[in-house]
């Protein structure tokens, strides 16, 4: 566990999730007074066992000094939660697990003696993040990967010399005052979570944290395609931090299909399986730029790309039968993500729908999936936004509302099969959030996972039942 100073006065801890839970048992190790909250019984009965007070924070907020919030709670949109109004009445400080993170590294020696890599965007963070973690160890750098991946910070060991690599969503950003990273990513931003940031503008000033106040001051890397990292880059420029741009052009590194260029030098990435895609040439731009900032040479990044295995429900290939590919991409919960993967391949039956989230109008839009419809040959609709996807998509594919991830599956695979087409592709990129009919992402792609090899066995044994009636 990591080492935490005693701060003055009373520390409330609202949220107790597992990044919660790990705040009260460093803040109690370190001699803290520490009340905690949380709306469900059992989370509140595991922090009394680790040392907490318990009481409701929103209705007595009492004279605690600080705040630590789960990155859940909102602070402004749509309105902010009670325990942040209280907590402003009181005065308390508001700070995220990140801010408590970055008053260990603070501490004594290690100040200098460790390097922060902070990754954020609005696809790809896990991706690269994993990515950068997997470069270091390779070239032999003591490496953590944690925060909105993974491991809560506050569980990672903190020692000298390592590095760690550290995902932030755009709440931990919003909520962050005190973290600085060394090293900052930023890699793209489309509509997503516009509830909790108001609009457009507040989700990239949440995300901007990221380089506010001179932070990441060692290298700052911005993709400067859409129009939030390019006028991020400008206003950047004027510091004079060292800063590297990536972009499909104009950029230090340009990324292409499945290579990128780096000082006129094209660094071609098709031996690297995990990495197919111009989404994921960005991203391993944006990791080689971070492996230039700590030394690596050209050869240990490429290799280590080489070697990198990928990560579950990102376009991941999880079966293959007769000639159909079955791929996972169920971490694609909104339309920028699932564009890519409908890049991705000819011959696409796809599984989409669930919770649909709004765009910056504030539409549940398909069209900016339009210029790819020509590579779909069969839509399979699940979940809540089944309906509203069918009425998107009539006039471009032919669709079936199959309702659940099984019959989806089912009908999918059963389509791609007859239809006999060149490298026939059942793709699960639902361009929604899986709350509707699932627990998250992770749980909606175990299920399309379990309801490919049902489908697959059953068809073998019916393949293998007709042959025995010839
Ligand atoms: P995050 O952690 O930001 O949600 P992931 O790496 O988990 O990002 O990928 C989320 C989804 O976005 C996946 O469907 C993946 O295929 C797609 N994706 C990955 N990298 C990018 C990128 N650079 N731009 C757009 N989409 C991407």
């Amino acid at each position: 566990m990591i080492e935490l100073p005693t701060y003055s006065g009373e520390t409330a801890i609202f949220g107790l999730g597992r990044s919660g839970l790990s705040a009260v048992a460093a803040l109690v190790a370190a001699g803290n007074r520490v009340v905690a909250w949380d709306d469900a019984e059992a989370p509140r009965a595991q922090a009394a066992e680790l040392g907490a007070d318990i009481r409701d924070l929103t209705q007595d907020f009492g004279v605690a000094q600080r705040l630590i919030v789960s990155p859940g709670v909102p602070l402004t949109h749509p309105a902010p939660h009670k325990v942040i109004a209280a907590a402003r009445a009181a005065n308390a400080d508001i700070w995220g697990d990140m801010d408590l993170f970055a008053d260990a590294a603070a501490n004594a020696v290690m100040q200098d003696a460790v390097t922060l890599i902070g990754i954020t965007g609005t696809n790809g963070k896990s991706t690269t993040a994993a990515l950068v973690a997997h470069m270091l160890e390779m070239a032999g750098r003591k490496t953590f990967l944690g925060g909105n991946i993974g491991t809560p910070v506050l569980e990672l060991p903190l020692q000298e010399h390592a590095v760690y690599v550290l995902e932030l969503s755009s709440y931990q950003l919003d909520l962050n005052r005190r973290f600085a990273a060394d090293i900052g990513v930023w890699l793209n931003l489309s509509p997503d979570h516009l509830d909790r940031h108001g609009d457009m503008a507040g989700y990239a000033a949440a995300k901007a944290q990221l380089f506010a106040d001179g932070k990441a001051a060692q290298a700052r890397i911005v993709c400067i395609d859409d129009a939030y990292g390019h006028a991020l880059a400008e206003k950047l420029r004027q510091d004079g931090l060292p800063l590297t741009t990536l972009g499909a052009q104009n950029a230090d590194l340009i990324y292409l299909t499945n290579a990128f260029q780096t000082g006129g030098e094209n660094l071609s990435l098709i031996d690297c399986a995990a990495l197919p895609g111009a989404h994921n040439a960005q991203n391993a731009a944006a990791a080689y730029a971070v492996g230039r900032a700590l030394g690596l040479s050209q050869k240990q990044i490429m290799a280590a790309f080489q070697s990198f295995a990928g990560m579950a429900h990102r376009l991941q290939v999880i079966d293959e039968y007769e000639t159909v590919k079955f791929v996972n991409d169920s971490k694609a919960t909104n339309v920028e993500a699932t564009r890519h993967a409908l890049a991705a391949f000819d011959n696409i039956y796809w599984i989409a729908g669930g919770r649909a989230k709004a765009d910056a109008d504030g539409q549940v839009g398909l069209d900016m999936l339009r210029p790819y419809f020509s590579n779909v040959r069969g839509a399979y609709l699940i979940g809540e936004a089944a309906q509203a996807f069918a009425e998107a998509l009539a006039d471009n594919v032919p669709i079936s509302i199959s309702g659940t991830m099984d019959k989806a599956v089912a009908d999918a695979a059963m389509q791609a099969k007859s239809d006999h087409l060149d490298a026939p592709v059942v793709l699960l990129s639902p361009a929604c959030a899986s709350f509707d009919q699932y627990d998250d992402f992770e749980a909606r792609g175990a299920a399309f996972v379990a309801a490919t090899a049902d489908w697959i066995s059953s068809d073998r044994e019916m393949a293998m039942n007709a042959e025995g009636t010839r």
